[in-house]
């Protein structure tokens, strides 16, 4: 039997490398459902070729246009909205959801797949972000599997793989660096969308490949891997490693530390969540440790601005980690639109975060309300 795969976000960075993994392993892995927001074109072009049961358009006013693309494929549903992605990663047919939707929007369609106890494939960390508590908790309760796909996460759960969590001493999380690496904090005051958009290691959507040059990124991951691995953030070290080489490692009790290598290729954990505990074969480069210098540094707080106020975000707890996504989820899309500078970002998630309600215990509608208010606040300082 194959397995059969629902894919939030099939348009994507992440969301068309799936494909090409499922493309390569068709004899295993079936697409059930493919859904996107906007990039209705490419929608319907994967859909002809994948032949899912369904597909979903969450932006509503594109579902007249993918009925028109898809009006030679009667077997394939069509759906729109965003009620509709919470539908069908329940759908009785569905093994596992990879959710690579990008932003908070990925929070409610990957609660609704594990109340199905559904397996995730998470790529979507702003859901861990927001809500790691919550998220952990229902994953236990239903019996859930979430495997992770952001590469570090995945490199940490290869590394733990036999071994237990007790003689964790540490997690050493990788971390490029992005392209402000060696800037000078005056450098920094002055680089523009398109320097941020080049990222020197990973080819990713824009959203995240600016939260790696802010190493808001990193932060984010710190607090993904508090929730997926359980270890509190003064166990979690990052190492700012140019070449992301080494994925991420693992240090335990005896001093021996364990890493994970490999080309920058996200298919691998993509495919590794898929396959898990199998190890399949994947066309693509092999590391050739010959010419390959690797060097590690310390990240500079005091540069990273957003690094410092994603620790901080944790270290608070409740629902600050929400207000702090929300403020990035706002400033991030000025700044891709030139509505607010680099270092600009980092000062109004700050604010935001002074400003915004503090709760201790959230629920899911204490994210909802904490997301919405965060989001004006952060709109109104821009
Ligand atoms: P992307 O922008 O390339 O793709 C995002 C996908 O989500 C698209 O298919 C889009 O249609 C869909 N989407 C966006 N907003 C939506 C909404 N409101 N409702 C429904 N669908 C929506 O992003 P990406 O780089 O593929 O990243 C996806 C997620 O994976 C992010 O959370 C990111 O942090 C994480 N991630 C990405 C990478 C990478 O290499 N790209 C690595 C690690 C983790
Ligand atoms: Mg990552």
């Amino acid at each position: 039997m194959k397995q059969q795969i629902c894919i939030l976000g099939s348009t994507g960075s992440i969301g068309t490398q799936a494909l090409d993994v499922i493309r390569q392993h068709s004899d295993l892995y079936e697409v059930y459902c493919l859904t996107a927001n906007n990039r209705v074109e490419l929608l319907a072009a994967q859909a002809h070729e994948f032949k899912p049961a369904a597909v979903v358009i969450a932006n509503e006013t594109h579902y007249g246009r993918l009925k028109e693309l898809l009006a030679d494929q009667s077997d394939i549903k069509v759906y729109a909205g965003a009620a509709a992605l919470e539908q069908i990663v329940e759908a009785g047919p569905v093994d596992m959801v990879l959710a690579a939707m990008v932003g908070y929007a990925g929070l409610a369609p990957t609660i609704c797949a594990i109340k199905a106890r559904k397996k995730i494939c998470l790529a979507n960390k702003e859901t861990l972000v927001v809500a790691g508590e919550l998220i952990t908790r229902l994953a236990m309760e239903h019996h859930a599997p979430i495997l992770p796909v952001d590469s570090e996460h995945s490199a940490i759960f290869q590394c733990l793989v036999g071994e237990d969590m007790n003689e964790v001493e540490k997690l050493l999380l990788t971390c490029s660096g992005g392209p402000f690496r060696t800037f000078t904090a005056d450098r920094l005051a002055a680089v523009t969308v398109a320097d941020a958009l080049q990222h020197p290691t990973w080819d990713m959507g824009a959203k995240i490949t600016i939260d790696s040059a802010s190493l808001m990124n990193k932060g984010f991951e710190v607090m993904e891997a508090r929730w997926l691995f359980g270890v509190p953030a003064d166990k979690i070290q990052v190492l700012v490693h140019p070449q992301s080489i080494v994925h991420s490692a693992v240090q335990f009790a005896d001093g021996g530390v364990k890493a994970q290598l490999g080309v920058p290729d996200m298919r691998l954990p993509i495919q590794y969540a898929f396959s898990f505990p199998q190890r399949l074969h994947l066309d693509g480069r092999r590391l050739d440790l010959f010419r390959q210098p690797l060097e590690f540094f310390e990240p500079d707080l005091d540069k990273f601005k957003c690094l410092a106020l994603a620790y901080e975000a944790l270290d608070k707890g409740g629902n600050m980690p929400c207000v702090l996504n929300a403020a990035n989820e706002v400033v991030n899309a000025a700044f891709r639109q030139s509505r607010c500078s680099f270092p600009g970002m980092a000062h109004i998630i700050e604010q935001t975060m002074q400003r915004a309600t503090f709760e201790a215990a959230p629920d899911y509608d204490t994210y909802v309300r904490t997301d919405a208010e965060a989001r004006r606040i952060a709109s109104e300082l821009l």
